[in-house]
Parts: structure tokens; sequence; C-alpha cells
């Protein structure tokens, strides 16, 4: 095997729970984010890359300086996230299976499987080296694959100076499943002119394209009276709230695809005092998340006039932009990766993300950054697996870049 460590690095990252917390206020926000990125400094360290450093957004930056004569080349960079969705994350025992026929049922445990009946995806990996969970965790490939790609393709790098490059940094960070983890990415000191996320699932994802983002808080102030004199009195704040969402497009999470946006109410409390309700917008296009952010203004609007006084308050925020506005303009990065794959002989999958990467956020902070694929599938869950024939392949397209990098000086 080409990659010989790839499947126990791979496995050791994944036994160390990293689940992020959405309620902590700290960066990272959990304890157990910034003990794996110890780790991993440590082995960046011991493999030889240089500039090993951790910043105050959590995350760890490292590099590899350009081979001689190749300084002048444009820097790369590659990320990924350490920390792990919101599920079980105790005690994760990944399983291996060899040689996996494509048909058969992959028992996790005495309740869960993986059935090509519910799972038809499983056939394409006929033949491959399948990495599992035990069925009573996630595995957290998502984005533990990505870290061990990365890692994977420097040590290569390193152990193979014949290979010619350019300088390559690279970076891992917390806190992405909470969306908040590369909020204050420093562009500047990374130092690539630009970069790829590995991040995505299953093998050929290359993506360019994902929602601009908005989201809002909706808090509503009732009148509480017995409702037996409420006859003209009472104001009900979990019902103005509902009004709301009702005024709002028939475009939810369910009912929408493809270059849709939605509206999706995520949260909604009270009582007969106080309620408040959370909302998130999402839209390809930016003018056409401007355009829903106004609806939903117009919308409280509407409702706040039914009463005497205003019973909603609103407050929206942008969470992240549509890559593709800036990437449209600067399609270097991912011609090169499209170059890559079919030297490597991978079908590139372009659809636009239905969601938002920590590139999106890089993007626009000014470090192009596009998101390639991890060799993972079924993320966020106990169905979640990985193929270890597709992580290879992971390493082999990080790579490449590098090198197609390097003659394009
Ligand atoms: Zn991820």
């Amino acid at each position: 095997m080409k990659y010989a460590d790839l499947l126990d690095r791979f496995v050791g990252y994944a036994k160390i729970n990293t689940r992020s917390d959405p309620k902590s206020k700290t960066v990272p926000s959990d304890p157990k984010e910034i003990f794996f990125l110890r780790k991993l400094s440590q082995e960046l360290k011991e493999i030889g890359l240089t500039d090993v450093r951790f910043k105050k957004d959590g995350y760890l930056f490292a590099r590899i300086p350009a081979t001689a004569g190749q300084e002048q080349v444009k820097a790369i960079g590659f990320i990924s996230h350490v920390d792990t969705a919101d599920f079980n994350s105790e005690n994760i025992d990944p399983q291996v299976h060899e040689n996996y026929d494509g048909k058969s049922i992959l028992k996790l445990n005495d309740e869960y499987s993986l059935d090509p009946k519910t799972f038809p995806n499983l056939k394409n990996y006929a033949g491959h080296t399948l990495i599992t969970t035990d069925g009573t965790t996630l595995l957290g490939a998502d984005d533990k694959a990505g870290v061990a790609e990365i890692i994977t393709a420097m040590k290569y790098l390193l152990q193979h100076p014949e290979i010619e490059h350019g300088e390559v940094d690279i970076a891992f960070g917390p806190d992405e499943e909470i969306g908040t983890g590369a909020d204050n990415f420093d562009t500047k000191d990374f130092g690539a002119a630009f970069a790829y996320t590995v991040d995505g699932s299953s093998k050929g994802e290359l993506q360019w394209a994902t929602f601009s983002a908005s989201a809002a808080t909706l808090k509503a102030k009732g009148t509480q009276v017995h409702p037996s004199e409420g006859y003209g009195k009472l104001i009900n704040p979990i019902v103005a709230l509902i009004d709301v969402f009702n005024l709002l497009p028939d475009q939810r999470p369910e009912n929408t695809k493809d270059d849709q946006g939605y509206y999706y109410l995520t949260d909604i409390t009270g009582n007969g005092d106080t309620a408040a309700a959370e909302m998130i917008i999402r839209d390809f296009s930016r003018n056409g998340l401007k355009e829903r952010k106004n609806i939903l203004k117009e919308a409280v609007d509407k409702i706040n006039a039914r009463y005497p006084y205003k019973v909603i308050e609103l407050t929206q925020y942008d969470q992240y932009y549509n890559m593709a506005d800036v990437l449209k303009n600067n399609m270097a990065p991912v011609h090169l990766a499209e170059k890559a794959f079919s030297l490597l002989g991978i079908k590139p999958n372009e659809k636009p993300v239905r969601g938002g990467t920590d590139g999106s956020k890089i993007t626009f902070l000014g470090t192009p950054t596009p998101n390639i694929f991890t060799g993972a599938e079924n993320l966020h869950g106990r169905y979640e697996f990985a193929s270890l024939n597709d992580m290879e392949k992971a390493v082999d397209v990080i790579l490449k870049i590098i090198e197609l990098n390097s003659l394009s000086k």
C-alpha cells in the first residue's frame, strides 16, 4: 500500500472524542478539541513540518517550505476541522471490514447494520476496505478523515524530497460543526494564496458553490392575563411567532431542493408571558438572501401592526456567503483540482452544497478555498463509514494538486 500508515492514523484519531459543544462560549468550544490539537502539533513536529503554531482562534497552523528553486510558486493550503458532529462520541470503536463485496449487510452490532437496501451507495464500494462504527457512536470521519489525509500527504511529501513543490500551509481548526470555527481565520499568518478544505464526502466531490446564510432570532413579549378576562387584552407571544412563520413563503428544507433556498424554523419556546424563536434562512444568491430577510422583516412588521405595541423584536445576522461569488472571478483553484482529478481518473462532482463549509468563510476572509472529498459517507451518525481506498485517493489528490501547482509557476 502506498500510504502504509493512513489506516492506523485515521483509526487512532477517530477514537479520540472531539465533539464540539454548541452551548459553549469558549474557543475552542470544548477542551477535548485542544487535547487532540496538541497531539496533532506533536505529530506534525515529529514528521518534520515547520512553524507549527497555535492561533488565538483555536487553529493549529504548520508549514512545509518550498523546495529549492520553487520559492516563487504561489503558496497552497489544506484545511480540515478536528471537531465532530452532535452525536454520541464516547468510546468510538472503529470497525475495519476488508474487501467488502458491495452486497452484504454490514453488521455494526446486534441492533444496527448497514443494509444496501437502505444505503444503495454501498454497491460503489465492492472490493474496498471500509471503516464503520460499532453502532453506538458516530465515526467522526467528518473530519478526522480529512485530518489524516492531509497529514499523510505531508509526511509523504517530506519523505520524497525529489518532489519539487512550492510552500504548503496546513491548518486544523475547531468548531466547524457548530458553525463558528473559521470566524476569525488568520489568512495572513496562514500564508497560502489559495487553499482547499478536505471536508467533503464521497469520491469526486469538488465543491465551490455553497449557500449564503443568515440567522434570525425573534423575541416576543406578550400580555398575560387570565383567559377569562382575555377578551381584547390578552396577547399570546407564542401565537404571534407562529403567525409570522405562517406568513412566510412555504419554502422549507423538507420541500425544497437543488438551487432553491428556504426558511427553517429551528427552535420555538415560550409561555404566556414571553416566547422566542430561532430561524435560519438559506439562498444560493446574495440578492435572494437579502430578499428573504426582507420578507421575514415585513412579516414581523405585519404581525406587530395587529397589536397595540411592538410585540416581536427581530434580530438578523449573516452567517456566511456563497463562495462562488468570489471563486467565479478566480477559478484557478477549482481548475487545478479538476486537472488533478482528471490525471488520477476521478470524475469530479461539482454540485453546489446545500450548506456551507469553513471555506465559505475563509474565501470571504481572502483565501479562495473550495472543498474536496474525504471518501466518507453517511456523516454525522452511527451509519457513517469511510473507504480506505477513497481516502487514499484523497491523499493522491492533495499530492497531485501540490505537484501541478509547482509546474504552473
Ligand atoms: Zn465536516
